[in-house]
């Protein structure tokens, strides 16, 4: 018999003499456009906090009357005693902001995306044999992996597409056209979290209306972060109100906490609630985080000046990072990836600029490809002109020291 600590001791050497430990760093502040750290003020560069929500006073003051007037817990699944009027209200309202009919709440999108596809693809559903198709970008959330894992092989077929590629996508659509499945669907992250850039949704929404396929993203880098009224990937390339499918989390600009949702049809969502495992048998989000995630899209509402503070924050962020002589990504997102080739030095960026009270974190090999190296940095509207500056100015100093710009 073998001894399971001596093998995951083994194992924790393995991860770590492949320099792929991932080290936690203790935060002592609240998220915010600066954080403090060891007692230190940092410039914080690597949250998801894109809108400053995550301490902002308006969704701190929601969440607090959330524990106010429905407690701190409703201590039950949706379908027992778990849904209360703030449930509802919130899932109609992310329907609503997303042009969909309906919604429904997970305790996050990794939920979300684990209790879509099996709940569909397992199913008979009218057959007593049946094959379906699902086509998978290649670099899709890890959530959208695992929740294509749970669906039986045997009759589900996948198929990975290269990143982004229509091409290969559309050869592998043609190759499909004539075969007898039952159902066919695409899925996609609306924005891919490593590299910040945008499926192409007017050419997937040609192609999946072309096929007879259903169109799913998974929107979470992108709601409340792009599209002019923060309505995401759709908005921003003008296919509103013509994915078939969202999902999303509560988790990242829309007050950084927790949660997660699908949205689509309303007899879609209503299957949902009878099928999905993680919503059914999972615990109903908090009071808090319910009024607060409300709160979040009131005031993404009525203020825009908060989602063009964003904009303008990414905007210069990436003007001045290029002039410096940096090599970037480009695009539009706040997710700005700085290449740099090789793992060690990345590595030794990274601690450069955390001495220098940049808080920021370095990819690398498996997580991204290898010679990939980069740092990815995130702006968020939370920061500060002074903020931005002073990173540019620690970038520009450990740039010169380590040789990346001259
Ligand atoms: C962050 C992220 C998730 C996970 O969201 P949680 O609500 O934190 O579980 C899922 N999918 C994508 C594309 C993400 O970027």
């Amino acid at each position: 018999m073998s001894d399971l600590n001596t093998i995951i001791k083994e194992e924790l050497e393995r991860i770590n003499d492949a320099n792929t430990f991932k080290f936690e760093t203790e935060i002592e502040s609240a998220q915010s456009g600066t954080v403090k750290v060891s007692g230190k003020v940092m410039v914080m560069l690597a949250s998801n906090n894109y809108l400053g929500f995550s301490n902002h006073p308006k969704i701190r003051e929601a969440a607090i009357r959330g524990i106010n007037d429905y407690g701190h817990g409703v201590a039950s699944v949706r379908f027992l005693c778990g849904t209360q009027t703030i449930h509802r209200d919130l899932e109609r309202r992310i329907a609503k902001f997303l042009s969909k009919d309906d919604s429904i709440l997970f305790s996050s999108c990794f939920a979300a995306n684990e209790g879509l596809f099996a709940s569909l693809f397992n199913e008979p559903l009218g057959m007593d044999e049946w094959q379906d198709v699902i086509y998978t970008d290649q670099f899709n959330h890890a959530s959208i992996i695992d929740g294509l894992r749970l669906c039986r092989s045997k009759s589900t077929v996948k198929r990975i597409y290269k990143h982004m590629d229509m091409n290969d996508l559309e050869e592998i659509l043609k190759e499909d056209e004539d075969k007898d499945f039952r159902f066919r669907l695409l899925v996609t992250d609306g924005v891919f979290s490593m590299e910040g850039d945008l499926a192409p949704l007017p050419r997937l929404v040609e192609l999946c209306g072309q096929y007879g396929i259903t169109l799913t993203i998974d929107d979470s880098h992108a709601l409340g972060v792009i599209g002019d009224s923060g309505r995401g990937t759709p908005e921003e390339l003008g296919v509103q109100g013509e994915i078939d499918i969202i999902t999303g989390t509560l988790g990242k600009a829309m007050g950084g906490a927790a949660g997660g949702f699908i949205a689509g049809d309303k007899e879609l969502i209503t299957y949902l609630r009878q099928k999905s495992r993680p919503y059914t048998f999972s615990n109903s989000l908090p009071p808090s985080i319910v009024i607060a995630a409300i709160e979040a899209f009131d005031l993404l509402d009525s203020d825009s000046s908060i989602i063009a503070k964003l904009k303008e924050n990414t905007d210069y962020f990436r003007k001045e990072i290029r002039l410096l002589g940096f090599t970037i990504l480009k695009g539009i997102h706040p997710i700005v990836p700085i290449m740099l080739g090789e793992a060690s030095l990345a590595q030794e960026m990274a601690k450069s600029l955390l001495e220098e009270n940049i808080y920021i974190k370095g990819l690398w090999f498996p997580v991204v490809p290898k010679g990939e190296a980069r740092l990815r940095t995130q702006l968020s509207a939370a920061h500060s002109r002074d903020d931005l500056d002073k990173a540019l100015s620690a970038f520009e100093t450990t740039g010169k020291k380590l040789g990346v710009i001259s």
